[in-house]
């Protein structure tokens, strides 16, 4: 069975796409498994681009074929914000608590039929001659006023999904994966990377 780099440094990423990608046709591995050092600089407008960007470029660097998921919070009632900058929200080395609360603080008194946003999730798949598919993954939900539970990470203490009444960090991983942005994305790249086992491009 030939490699799959998952081309990210974010270990919850990384559980997650352990789990779903359990029955790809590739023996999954990581940039730190593989040696090799955070190269490329996230200055896409989108989602999509930026997927593309890490994954053509972890693809040429590794010579594997190589999955890379650029995601993140749009929360409507800040116009879409923080979209792209999601990992960067509150500052360049702000850690996940600095950027959940600096969220809040732009949300107070923002009331919770207000609170509206969505998760999204764009996949790039990357061969090393530089051939990408991408596809997309959304979960709908509304910004909590405070963080519950201990579970996931970025975000997922303070994304509330009102069909469940729970946050995605009060949800056991295979629960969180079933609705997940992440999640929904991923059983679209499946039939994409069974296609690229067999050896045929797009
Ligand atoms: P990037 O895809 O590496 O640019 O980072 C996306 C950022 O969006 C993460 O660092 C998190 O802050 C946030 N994010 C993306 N997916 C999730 C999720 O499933 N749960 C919580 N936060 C997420």
């Amino acid at each position: 069975m030939g490699k799959l780099l998952l081309a990210t440094n974010n270990q919850g990423k990384v559980r997650e796409y352990t789990l779903l990608l359990r029955d790809a046709p590739f023996t999954l591995t990581t940039l730190a498994q593989e040696g090799l050092k955070a190269i490329v600089d996230e200055a896409g407008a989108t989602m999509e681009e930026n997927a593309t960007i890490k994954a053509k470029a972890y693809a040429a660097l590794s010579q594997l074929s190589t999955l890379a998921d650029d995601s993140g919070l749009e929360v409507e009632a800040l116009g879409g914000e923080p979209g792209v900058h999601s990992a960067r929200y509150a500052g360049e080395k702000s850690s996940d608590r600095e950027r959940i609360e600096y969220l809040l603080a732009k949300l107070d008194g923002v009331p919770l039929e207000e609170r509206g946003a969505r998760f999204r999730c764009v996949i790039a798949i990357a061969i090393p001659s530089g051939q990408v598919e991408l596809c997309e993954g959304k979960c709908e939900g509304v910004i909590a006023r405070e963080p519950n539970g201990e579970l996931g990470f970025g975000y997922d203490p303070i994304y509330n999904l009102p069909n469940l009444g729970k946050t995605l960090a009060e949800l056991p991983l295979e629960l969180k994966n079933e609705i997940s942005h992440r999640g929904k994305a991923a059983r679209l790249a499946l039939p994409i990377l069974k296609r690229l086992a067999m050896g045929k491009k797009a």
